[in-house]
C-alpha cells in the first residue's frame, strides 16, 4: 500500500555507518534506520549470532522453554532495575503491553472507566491504542473512533500533571523521557522526578516509553536512568535487535505480575533468533563501552553543530541526549532530506521543522564531524545564511 513517501534510492549493502546504493554509491547513515541499526550495518558480532542462531533454530514457540529469552529477560531486567519482560516484535506492541498493564491494574483496582496520562507531541505507534496515546493528529486523523482512557496533557509540564491528582481514574503516567517524533524534546533535568513524586503519591503507574531513547542511545542504557529514580513499566524496541524485529516490555513489583498466562501473548515474541541478536547487541555495547562513546559522540556533534550554527539566524535552537540530536529551525524543513542525500548524508526531518539525528554508537570521530559538517553547510545554505 501507499503507506511511505519513499525517497528514490535503494540501498544493496551496509558496512558501519555506511550504506551503498544499486550504483555503488555511498551514504553516510546519521538515521541508522530511525535508531535502529546503533551498532552499524553488518556489525561482525551480530552478522555473526544471526548466522549461527539461523543455522541451530530460529523459532518455536511460547508455549515452550525458549533459552534465549530466558537469558535477555535477565539481562535486561538487570540492566534496567525491572523484575520481569515481556517480548514482542516491536515498539508499537511493546505499547500495547504497557497499556494492557495499566488497563489490568486499574481492573484489580476496580475502577471502570481508567484514564492514562499522556503528553502533547508524544508518539507511541501506530496501532489503534497507541495512536490514541499519540499526542500528534495527524497521525490520529481518519481512524476514529480512538481508544478510549487518554487524557493529554502538555509535556514537560508538572503541575499540568499535578492538577489531575484529585482524579480517582486516573491510573498511569505514560510518557517518553525525551520526545524522539515530537521534535528531541528535552524536558527538565527534575521532570521524571517530579512525575515519579506524583505517581507515589497518587498510586499510579510510572510508565516509559524509550523506544527510541532506550538501549543507549542517550549514554545510558535507559534515558531515565540519568535521573535518579525507577519506573514501574518500561518499553524498548528499536535498537534493541539492531534491525531483527524485537520489543520488550518491562516491568517492576505489581505491575510485573499483571499480565497472566491466557491474558497476552505474541506468536513470534522473543523467538530464539531475535533474542540471540538482542543479547549480542547487548554483548556489544558492554564489550566496546558504547555507552560511554555514544555520549562522547553526543557531546562532539552538538558542540560541533553548536559552533557552526549557533549564531545562525533561523536555527532556533541545537539540542540533544546522547545521540538523539535536533536543531530546530525557524521553518519548515523537510526538503532537507533531499538535499542531505543528494550530499550523500541520510538524515531526517521530524516536527516540521527540527533536523534529527540517530546515527549509530559505532562512528569514528571522522565520520562525527563529517556529519557535522555537511548537515551544517547544508542549513546554511538552506537558510541563506553562508557565513
Ligand atoms: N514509541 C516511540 C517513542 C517511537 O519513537 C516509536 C517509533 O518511532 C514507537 C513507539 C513505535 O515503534 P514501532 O514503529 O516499532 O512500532
Amino acid at each position: 500500500m501507499n503507506t511511505y513517501a519513499r525517497l528514490p534510492v535503494c540501498f544493496e549493502r551496509g558496512s558501519g555507518a555506511w550504506l551503498w546504493d544499486a550504483e555503488g554509491r555511498r551514504y553516510l547513515d546519521a538515521l541508522g534506520g530511525v535508531a535502529v541499526c546503533a551498532l552499524g550495518h553488518a556489525h561482525p558480532d551480530i552478522t555473526a549470532a544471526i548466522r549461527d542462531q539461523a543455522g541451530q533454530l530460529v523459532h518455536t514457540s511460547n508455549l515452550y522453554q525458549v533459552r534465549h529469552q530466558q537469558t535477555l529477560g535477565d539481562r535486561l531486567t538487570r540492566l534496567s532495575g525491572m523484575d520481569r519482560a515481556f517480548f514482542c516484535n516491536s515498539g508499537a506492541e511493546a505499547n500495547e503491553a504497557a497499556i494492557k498493564i495499566a488497563r489490568r491494574y486499574a481492573s484489580g483496582r476496580n475502577i471502570a472507566q481508567p484514564k492514562i496520562i499522556v503528553m502533547e507531541g508524544s508518539f507511541h505507534g501506530r496501532t489503534l491504542a497507541t495512536l490514541s496515546a499519540t499526542g500528534n493528529m495527524k497521525i490520529q486523523q481518519g481512524f476514529g473512533p480512538l481508544v478510549e482512557g487518554f487524557t493529554r496533557v502538555p509535556y514537560n509540564d508538572v503541575p499540568a500533571v499535578e492538577a489531575l491528582s484529585g482524579d480517582k481514574s486516573v491510573v498511569a503516567v505514560f510518557v517518553e523521557p525525551v520526545q524522539g517524533e515530537g521534535g528531541i524534546n528535552i524536558p527538565a533535568a527534575d521532570y521524571l522526578a517530579a512525575l515519579r513524586k506524583l505517581c507515589d503519591r497518587n498510586g499510579w503507574l510510572l510508565m516509559l516509553d524509550e523506544i527510541q531513547s532506550g538501549t543507549g542511545r542517550t549514554g545510558r542504557w535507559f534515558a531515565f536512568q540519568h535521573a535518579a529514580i525507577l519506573p514501574d513499566v518500561l518499553t524498548c524496541a528499536k535498537a534493541l535487535g539492531n534491525g531483527v524485529p524485537i520489543g520488550a516490555c518491562l516491568a517492576r513489583g505489581a505491575a510485573a505480575e499483571l499480565l497472566q498466562p491466557g491474558s497476552h501473548g505474541s506468536t513470534f515474541g522473543g523467538n530464539p533468533l531475535a533474542t540471540r541478536a538482542a543479547l549480542a547487541v547487548l554483548d556489544v555495547i558492554e564489550r566496546d563501552e558504547l555507552l560511554v562513546r555514544a555520549a562522547a559522540l553526543g557531546e562532539r556533534m552538538l558542540a560541533g553543530f553548536r559552533k557552526n550554527l549557533g549564531k545562525t539566524s533561523g536555527v532556533k535552537a541545537v539540542r540533544g541526549c546522547g545521540l538523539l540530536l535536533g536543531i530546530e529551525l525557524d521553518r519548515d524543513c523537510g526538503e532537507l532530506v533531499k538535499l542531505a542525500l543528494a550530499e550523500g548524508v541520510l538524515i531526517n526531518v521530524t516536527a516540521g521543522r527540527v533536523i534529527r539525528l540517530l546515527p549509530p554508537y559505532i562512528l569514528t570521530d571522522a565520520e562525527a564531524d563529517r556529519i557535522v559538517e555537511i548537515v551544517s553547510a547544508l542549513v546554511q545554505r538552506f537558510l541563506g545564511d553562508v557565513h
